[in-house]
């Protein structure tokens, strides 16, 4: 079914169903993040690989001088005059591509009139960032009828602007990064200080098994912001003593040791986290590349206890997958990836066990909460790109 010329084929059908005309296609991939969580607006380090999970953006021109655009997900239509696009929010799903609009706009192209389609097999709002997957498909489709492209990094902090300027969430470069630059069959390790990064790769024989526990308990975003601002607090805390410590991606344990008791006790266990992950994520990129499967697992374990109890962005339902996955055959490693308070958590299986680990995992999980999660097998693969 993710054949892409399969994919391609379906959408250009439910395009030309929508809007009789014969659409451009562009693929933007929903992500997973391995490890290295809540660590890029502190600069640091992550990993995530792009899955085969997609959002589609068909794109085709108008000359009545309107801006449509279509969800295949929600079947509904939002009609606009190219020459005076909204320049705020409304809350509405169209605030995505309109988001992107806006920035391309704010970088001085000019937009033409033009029927949108959207469609995603990326679930949304689940942590696997259909977010960046719909930016980064517009953004590919818009800039294509203009003529216009960008690289990969360029694309991806446009489109974080428009996540963060327009839709008004304060997310990091990751997801876009990840969208716009994934490598079929790798992880990109992200250093997000200056977006250099180096990929490591995902031998064919492990699959990423990614297990939606089916609960989100922050609804309001409010939890992602007062632990960023704790990040913050903590990273001031130990400038005061060494100023080039700008953010935690500067500062080590050792500062954490001596000025800890300075700090309110929620930013000391925050920043120990955020520290203590960068150093994993950078370790856990060395065993990918050594193929030692067994550190990996050590450290995707020690990441998600982290995350739960110091950075205490888990759940009951995230720590119970993770548990419930332990000794199942196959396992190499499992966590609660993404914002946190829910979402999904990503095991790295022994991909001859794949499907037998999904079930079973599925049937526990069952079992324990009467929820029946969604599991996704998926692989590592390429980055947004146009479907020809
Ligand atoms: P995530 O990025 O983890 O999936 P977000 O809350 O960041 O969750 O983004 C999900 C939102 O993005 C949806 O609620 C919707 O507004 C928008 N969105 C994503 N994909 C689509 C789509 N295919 N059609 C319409 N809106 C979409
Ligand atoms: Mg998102």
């Amino acid at each position: 079914m993710r054949d892409p010329q399969v994919l391609r084929s379906l959408h250009q059908a439910r395009f030309g169903a929508h809007f009789g005309a014969e659409p451009a296609i562009f693929a933007a991939p929903g992500r997973v993040n391995l490890i290295g969580e809540h660590t890029d607006y502190a600069e640091g380090f992550v990993m995530p690989a792009a899955i085969d999970f997609a959002t589609l953006a068909g794109v085709s021109p108008r000359a009545d001088g309107k801006v449509v655009i279509y969800s295949e997900n929600y079947k509904e239509e939002r009609v606009f005059e190219a020459a005076a696009l909204p320049k705020t929010k409304t809350g509405h799903w169209s605030d995505y591509p309109l988001g992107v609009l806006s920035v391309l706009a704010g970088e001085g192209l000019a937009i033409p009139a033009f029927s949108l389609s959207i469609w995603s097999d990326v679930p949304l709002g689940s942590g696997l960032s259909s977010s960046a997957a719909i930016e980064v498909s517009t953004a590919l489709a818009v800039l294509s009828l203009i003529g216009a492209s960008y690289p990969g990094p360029v694309l991806a902090r446009l489109c974080q602007r428009a996540e963060n300027e327009f839709v008004g969430a304060s997310s990091g470069i990751m997801d876009q990064f990840i969208s716009a630059n994934g490598k079929k069959d790798h992880a990109l390790l992200l250093d997000c200080r200056d977006l250099s990064y180096k990929l490591a790769p995902i031998p064919a024989d492990v699959a990423l098994v990614i297990a939606n526990t089916m609960v989100k308990h922050a609804v309001t975003g409010g939890e992602y912001t007062s632990r960023r601002a704790q990040v913050e607090e903590a990273a001031a805390v130990i400038a005061r003593h060494r100023p080039e410590v700008k953010f935690l991606r500067d500062a080590t344990l050792d500062d954490l040791e001596r000025w800890g008791g300075e700090m309110s006790p929620e930013a000391l266990k925050r920043a120990r986290h955020v520290i203590s992950e960068n150093l994993r994520t950078v370790a856990a990129a060395e065993a990918l590349e050594r193929g030692d499967r067994e550190e990996l697992g050590r450290l995707m374990a020690e990441a998600h206890w982290s995350y739960s109890r110091d950075f205490e962005a888990s759940c009951v339902e995230a720590d119970a997958m993770v548990e419930l996955a332990q000794d199942l055959p196959g396992l190499i490693g499992a966590r609660l990836t993404g914002g946190g308070f829910g979402g999904c958590t990503v095991n790295l299986v022994d991909a001859a066990h794949a499907a037998e680990f999904a079930a079973r995992l599925g049937e526990r999980y069952q079992a324990r909460f009467a929820i029946r999660p969604e599991i996704y097998l998926c692989h590592a693969s390429e980055g947004a790109r146009k479907l020809d």
